[in-house]
């Protein structure tokens, strides 16, 4: 009896300290601050995928089961992702990746003649809807092919590192030449596509993807996404809790949402480190983006970027809201010899932007040597909130207006300087 009683009194506490945070053994107390975890186990001679959350200070909750997962290593990874993948959780096992590309793929796809009359299909009209078979029986014909990507996560063991990218290229590809490291693989008729006369469109749609606990590190180890085609979209997609390091100079983003149309509407960067990188975050024509809690550092460029386009109707556009991000040295971009150039780096840049809710708050920002914030045109219906940003721990002015106030000018652009504008 009395044991029990202890035992019970024991177990209270261990439950209030579980809720109030409290670590044993005289530690002061601290409210956890968890991050999402994965981890995969063998299990009656099958691999399962469990989730579970855990605090720096080595407070791990329990394993949930993951009943969606398919598992997956850097020799399957591509395979993987080439087959079925939607509503499902890919979770990488540890270990060193190359690059995996979000792709048409035999199994996943449909697939259209491309408008194009040469090649050897007399019998099909432009544009005609073709089978698998067709497609491979006539492999010097251009085709378009169509994939979606719908609630799919991509997440990592701890210890997942990717020397190389994770790319999504929605443009037409053909040609030796590889933009950004992108290899040009056709991996539905399995051919390099050296011609446009072979070569193919892949139309990528995409409805919630995240990407989660990875870490990437070296020059060309990013998540790179880009849309150049009609028929694309990508709505939602997350990268929380991602870390991304390179020590030699580049000319690109560490989390790259490019695109020619304005594909991109609720995009999120989360829990995000990088260190290195010409640039950490730059979206292109987005609608909603949310860029919160990152930590960026050593970028050669802008750490964040949420940039429009030169065509004439590419925006930035919906509720824009960069809050809680830790940004220092933005050190300008290199100069052979080991010289940075100091001008037109910010920590923070905006494009064009139309119909906009621009949201700026609690940032901390050291060693910008440009303006600390810069807009781009501000037109329709606008307002914007810069509050509580600090620069090497001065509170920064705020700023705030909306289309509705008497003084705010259709058209004008935000600048907002660093107290000291010069290289330090
Ligand atoms: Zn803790």
């Amino acid at each position: 009896m009395k044991k029990n009683k202890i035992l019970a009194g024991v177990m209270i506490g261990t439950i209030l300290a579980g809720l109030f945070g409290l670590t044993a053994c005289g530690e002061p107390p601290h409210t956890h601050t968890y991050t999402t975890h994965y981890v995969v186990k063998t299990v009656d001679s099958q691999e399962k995928a469990y989730t579970y959350t855990k605090c720096d200070c080595g407070t791990e909750t329990e394993l949930t089961l993951i009943e969606n997962a398919v598992v997956a290593d850097p020799v399957t990874a591509q395979t993987v992702l080439d087959g079925e993948v939607n509503n499902k959780v890919v979770v990488l096992k540890e270990g060193t990746y190359g690059q995996l590309q979000l792709r048409p793929s035999k199994t996943t796809s449909t697939f259209f003649k491309h408008n194009y009359l040469g090649g050897t299909s007399p019998d099909l009209q432009v544009g005609d809807s073709v089978t698998l078979d067709y497609v491979l029986e006539h492999p010097d014909v251009p085709y378009h092919y169509f994939r979606k990507f719908e609630n799919v996560k991509i997440v990592g063991e701890d210890g997942v590192t990717f020397t190389d990218s994770i790319m999504l290229n929605s443009t037409h590809v053909y040609g030796s030449t590889h933009t950004y490291g992108f290899v040009k693989y056709d991996q539905v008729r399995e051919i390099l596509n050296p011609t446009t006369n072979n070569s193919h469109y892949p139309h990528i749609s995409v409805e919630n993807l995240s990407f989660e606990n990875l870490n990437f590190s070296g020059k060309q180890a990013l998540i790179n996404l880009y849309f150049a085609i009609a028929d694309s979209s990508a709505d939602g997609i997350t990268i929380k809790n991602c870390n991304f390091t390179t020590e030699e100079a580049n000319t690109i983003a560490a989390m790259c949402f490019r695109g020619e149309f304005n594909v991109y509407n609720n995009i999120v960067v989360e829990d995000c480190e990088v260190d290195g990188h010409f640039q950490g975050v730059l979206t292109y024509n987005a609608k909603n983006v949310t860029v919160k809690n990152n930590k960026i550092a050593n970028t050669s460029h802008n750490a964040i970027a949420i940039q429009s386009h030169s065509a004439a109707t590419c925006f930035v556009s919906g509720k824009i809201v960069i809050e809680d991000n830790s940004i220092s040295n933005v050190i300008g971009s290199y100069i052979e010899g080991g010289n940075y150039a100091i001008d037109g780096q910010r920590a923070m840049r905006i494009g064009k932007c139309t119909d906009v809710e621009i949201v700026v708050k609690n940032n901390n920002i050291s060693n910008c040597y440009e303006q600390w914030i810069v807009t781009g045109a501000l037109t329709g219906t606008v307002s914007y909130n810069f509050e509580n940003n600090y620069y090497k721990g001065t509170k920064m002015d705020g700023k705030s207006a909306s289309s509705e106030d008497a003084d705010f000018v259709q058209g004008s652009t935000v600048i907002l300087y660093t107290p000291e504008k010069q290289a330090n």
